[in-house]
């Protein structure tokens, strides 16, 4: 892989403007990053009766700015302003990028990249956030291939320097230089990895957490391995991260990576077993975890 803070080329035509598709954990992160750093920002909701809930969510990701005095309480109403919201496919034609944050499903999101080419520019750029499927796969019906790739942003959005540039054989040059030029004048760290399931941080990330389940199985408490690892210097332990990311997320992408690599990516049953629960993590108030 390819750091490229140093050696990507300036574009002429750099990105002003995105459009964000998916509004859950991590739509609402990046939404409120573009908000911040770009000049313009479209959403699209499913229902528009989600507006104001999802508006309030991107607002507090601003709160910290406001309580450091790093932002104004104008200044962020000013950022906020420049959030519009469809529940349409409307108005997404002056668009510079548009970058897909809906659940991870295969057919779900092929789907929605045939509604999005029909009313997109001719040089917009579709980047999916997908943490775990082939951008060759996903992107295997695209019309324009030039301009589509992987961009995969890490959680929570806001505090995350990372994020994966996945290319395929076919996304242009500058499609991912744009790209990057983006992220990088928003503060973030990309670093282009081949497209493979998991790509880098999940294949490391995913055997990480599992381990952390088959411990505590083994007869552990949640809250002494996550003391364990918050100890040995990591930000927060497995479990929180885990309820942080979502359990049907850390699902879903174990069993695409069980698929890709075998046993040696296994699925933790305790997960399979709080997936069917619905013990999804922050997101449904409990997980390992419950919530207020
Ligand atoms: P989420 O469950 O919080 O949000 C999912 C979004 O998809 C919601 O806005 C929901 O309304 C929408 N959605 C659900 N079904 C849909 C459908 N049939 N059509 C259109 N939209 C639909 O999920 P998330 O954690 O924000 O994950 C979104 C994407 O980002 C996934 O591809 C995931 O793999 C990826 N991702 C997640 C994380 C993480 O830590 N949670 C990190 C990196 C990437």
């Amino acid at each position: 892989f390819e750091k490229l803070n140093k050696s990507y080329e300036k574009t002429s035509n750099p990105i002003s403007n995105a459009v964000v598709l998916g509004n859950g954990v991590m739509g609402k992160g990046i939404i409120y990053l573009f908000s911040k750093y770009l000049k313009d920002v479209r959403i699209k909701l499913r229902d528009l009766t989600q507006a104001h809930e999802i508006l309030k969510d991107v607002a507090k990701i601003y709160d910290h700015s406001i309580k450091s005095r790093s932002m104004s309480k104008n200044q962020v109403d000013f950022k906020l302003n420049k959030i519009s919201y469809t529940d349409k496919f409307l108005g997404f034609k002056n668009f510079d990028f548009v970058i897909e944050a809906i659940i991870e499903d295969e057919k779900v999101k092929k789907e929605t990249y045939k509604e999005l080419e029909n009313v997109i520019g001719e040089n917009t750029i579709i980047a999916t956030n997908t943490s775990s499927i082939s951008i060759e796969k996903l992107g295997s019906e695209i019309k324009n291939k030039e301009n589509f790739l992987g961009v995969h942003f890490f959680n929570p959005v806001n505090l995350m320097p990372l994020v994966e540039i996945i290319p395929t054989e076919q996304t242009s040059k500058e499609s991912i230089n744009k790209v990057c030029e983006m992220l990088i004048s928003s503060g973030k760290t990309p670093i282009v990895v081949k497209d493979c399931a998991g790509f880098i941080v999940n294949r490391i990330l995913l055997p990480y957490l599992n381990e952390a389940a088959f411990i505590l199985e083994e007869g552990s408490r949640i809250e002494r391995i996550d003391s364990i690892i918050k100890d040995f210097g990591m930000p927060m332990g497995p479990f929180t991260l885990a309820d942080t990311v979502g359990i049907d997320i850390g699902y879903k992408v174990a069993s695409i990576l069980n698929e890709s690599y075998g046993s040696r990516m296994p699925i933790a049953s305790l997960i399979e077993k709080m997936y069917n629960a619905k013990l999804l993590g922050a997101k449904t108030k409990a997980g390992f975890y419950e919530y207020a």
